[in-house]
């Protein structure tokens, strides 16, 4: 695990570029138990920066998956009021969210999908009013990761050295190897903001995806849509960066206007179960097609799970050079595997991506194209292959990226 200079490094940097939290205000961190150290670093600097109380919500997928195992499928999908309660006040409290995502993505492999489905949908529907709020940026909020045993495991598999690599990985991506990781996430920040600057001059209508494996889809764009990346800013003003690390610039899809077929370019590893070389062929916005060699009926799930999540609520463009996509690894977790690759999302979008943000009613922002779900997953798209053209209303087209990478 990160020691010494780095993982004060690693603290400073989720506080101070992550969720920028500021004196007197409140810290809620969610950690792995196995991984309490980090939760124990993060406390103590965040006290440092002045904060007022620091709380900590621990998972154990192991006890989880004995709860899945033994409990009937109708106690694991009564969500307590407690526990909603417990989330709905960080969004009144205005506290700073830090999540570790660092899942073992074979969790629940054991768990019949079904069941799994049943529970996460009673789970985001309880939820709805806070996973609004933090979509909308009502508070300030970032995830990050650190490498837990199971996870190590998968990503480097046979490999006794498996959770050093990982945490050297994590490391890299997150530019902790610099003598000033704060200082290069300012230089990173600017870089990305330019790109978001140019493709809100540009305004375009659509953005055409192709590649050699049978990608051939244009995403229509929201009315007013907003190009955002990494820095944020949140209701009160104060400016975040909701993923370290993050590498893309992305926005709202329209709704109603996608079209095509579009094929993944990595696994997708969701609710504990893996989802691998899949495809999904979209008309007027819809998907009404689809098929996966692994993780068919986790998928079918997921397009099932309400009426938005068989629509995109996020188009994101990322460059093959980024420091994760050099990596060369398959993280298994969409924190970093999304920043590999250009990539869209089924369920809700951002409101904070369309001009008329998060205090529109559902209703203007339905209007506007717009999607409105209780999930949002995201799933990857760009092969170093990809070629991405914008096309404007006067049908226009400008080069975005060819060969996988940015040329403007
Ligand atoms: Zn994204
Ligand atoms: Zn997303």
């Amino acid at each position: 695990m990160f020691t010494g200079k780095k993982l004060k490094d690693y603290a400073r940097l989720v506080l101070e570029i992550g969720v920028n939290l500021q004196r007197g205000q409140g810290l809620e961190i969610s950690c792995p138990v196995e991984r309490r150290e980090i939760a124990h670093a993060l406390a103590e600097e965040a006290y440092a920066m002045g904060a007022k109380i620091v709380r900590v919500r621990w998972n154990d997928e192991v006890l989880e998956n004995i709860n899945y195992t033994y409990a009937d499928q109708d106690a694991l999908c009564q969500i307590p009021k407690w526990f909603i309660e417990s989330k709905n006040e960080l969004v009144r409290e205005n506290f700073c969210l830090v999540s570790i995502s660092a899942e073992n993505p074979e969790a629940f492999k054991n768990v019949p999908a079904n069941k799994l489905a049943a529970v996460a949908k009673a789970k985001s529907k309880a939820l709805k009013y806070y996973s609004d709020k933090v979509m909308g940026n009502a508070i300030r909020w970032c995830v990050v990761s650190v490498p837990t045993s199971e996870w190590a495991k998968i990503v480097f598999p046979n490999d006794e050295n498996c959770e050093a690599k990982l945490l050297g990985a994590i490391a890299s991506t997150m530019r902790l190897d610099y003598p000033d990781p704060i200082g290069e996430w300012h230089k990173h920040i600017a870089a990305l903001e330019r790109r978001a600057n140019f493709l809100n001059k540009e305004k375009f209508e659509y953005i055409h995806f192709q590649n050699s494996i049978g990608t051939d889809l244009k995403v229509g764009l929201a009315e007013g849509h907003v190009w955002l990346s990494a820095k944020e800013r949140a209701q009160d003003g104060v400016y975040f960066v909701a993923n370290l690390p993050t590498e893309e610039v992305f926005t709202a899809p329209h709704r109603m206007k996608v079209e095509g077929t579009v094929k993944s370019a990595l696994p997708l590893a969701e609710n504990g179960h893996i989802i691998d070389n899949f495809s999904l062929t979209f008309k007027n916005g819809k998907v009404i097609d689809f098929s996966a060699e692994t993780g068919y009926e986790h998928l079918k799930n997921i397009i099932e799970h309400d009426k938005g999540t068989s629509r995109l609520g996020e188009i994101a463009l990322i460059g093959k050079n980024s420091p994760v996509s050099k990596s060369g690894i398959l993280y298994y977790n969409t924190l970093f595997d999304e920043n590999a690759s250009c990539h869209l999302a089924l369920g809700k979008a951002y409101p904070t991506t369309v001009e008329l943000g998060a205090d529109a009613s559902k209703k203007e922002l339905t209007a506007a194209g717009v999607n409105d779900s209780n999930e949002h997953v995201d799933f990857m798209i760009g092969t170093p292959d990809m070629s991405v053209c914008g096309i404007k209303p006067n049908g226009e087209r400008i080069v975005l990226m060819s060969e996988g990478d940015w040329v403007i």
